[in-house]
């Protein structure tokens, strides 16, 4: 079973307890009337959905019920880490060698 660490618990938890929420650092307009179509088109509907390395939003649901923010493999399935919605985004590229967060021996 997958096992996905929740930065609010500091816990791993299995997959079971959490639900995807699409990706993550959507910044999204103050005055939403303002935009054109085209923007609103791409801000509302349009998503990388990238092959690799993804940004995504996750909630703890049957757990805190938090969001949290994470970056995870699209093709192996294997999270790199999580954090805490409102932190800034970290280098996936430099997280690419990285252990998993909540596993014994992490890279620095
Ligand atoms: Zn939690």
């Amino acid at each position: 079973m997958l096992l996905i660490h929740c930065p609010y618990c500091q816990e791993d938890r299995p997959e079971l307890e959490f639900q995807h929420a699409g990706e993550a650092h959507i910044v999204r307009p103050s005055d939403i009337a303002s935009i054109d179509d085209a923007a609103f088109e791409q801000m509302f509907f349009l998503r990388e959905n990238p092959k690799g390395l993804a940004y995504e939003r996750w909630r703890h649901i049957h757990g805190c019920g938090r969001f949290f923010n994470a970056v995870r493999d699209t093709v192996s399935d294997r999270f790199l880490t999580t954090y805490k919605a409102g932190e800034p985004r970290p280098d996936a590229a430099a997280l690419a060698g990285k252990t998993p967060p909540g596993k014994k021996g992490a890279a620095k």
